[in-house]
């Protein structure tokens, strides 16, 4: 597969915006190897450690609870984990149409890999069908299928772009993410409102400066 991908940077709410070059690679299916559910008990056990690690007491009465409510949570914020967005991409319906689809301003909500901290925004997906088509909603489904993992942005936006390729076939697909790390706010470097950019672009969008610049035009009006 041809991991060809542009970055370009939008725009920058201060000196710390990074610029990412996304990367394509991605497992064959977009899904990670896990063949086994979301052990709730050991993460339960695991944040009772963590509870004493960091000094606090796990039988003070507001974190009774914590372990389970933590052990919740992941079972919900992974659960992308166990799906396959090429599942609900595969759904489409031939149209004919053959010019640019856009969906601009599509929220999501991930989890950095690096510091198990959340990382959102919004995601920009284009494509030109060759002749098939999805639902809109669908784009937005398999984002969410792919931001509920252990993430990185630059990961997140090349397998949004390859499994749109892959299964729906299309001319071209272009994707930017621009996102907000807690991992970089809140902790460590604390640069608020500082936004991580990234792209991936394939096939016509790779090829052909006219039509990069025709979805990068429209998603920045
Ligand atoms: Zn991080």
């Amino acid at each position: 597969m041809s991991a060809a991908h542009t970055c370009i940077a939008l725009e920058s709410m201060d000196e710390m915006t990074e610029l990412h070059e996304a990367n394509g690679a991605v497992s064959a299916n977009g899904l990670s190897d896990v063949s086994h559910p979301i052990d709730t008990e050991r993460i339960k056990r695991a944040v009772h450690e963590i509870i004493l690690a960091v000094g606090e007491d796990p039988a003070r009465e507001g974190l009774l609870e914590t372990p389970r409510r933590v052990a919740d949570m992941y079972a919900e914020v992974f659960s992308g984990l166990r799906q396959d967005p090429a599942d609900v991409l595969q759904v489409g319906f031939n149209e004919g149409y053959q010019e640019l689809v856009l969906v601009k301003d599509i929220p999501f909500y991930s989890m950095c890999e690096h510091h198990f901290l959340p990382f959102h925004g919004v995601a920009h997906v284009g494509y030109i069908p060759n002749g098939r088509v999805v639902g809109l909603s669908k784009l937005a489904r398999a984002l969410e299928i792919l931001a509920r993992r252990p993430q990185l942005q630059e990961r997140l936006t090349g397998q949004l772009a390859d499994i749109i390729m892959r299964t729906v076939e299309p001319q071209g697909v272009a994707v930017v993410v621009r996102a907000e790390h807690l991992c970089m706010t809140m902790r460590g470097i604390r640069k608020p409102g500082s936004l991580t950019v990234t792209s991936a672009m394939r096939g016509v969008f790779q090829r052909n400066a006219a039509t990069r610049a025709e979805f990068m035009s429209l998603i920045n009006e």
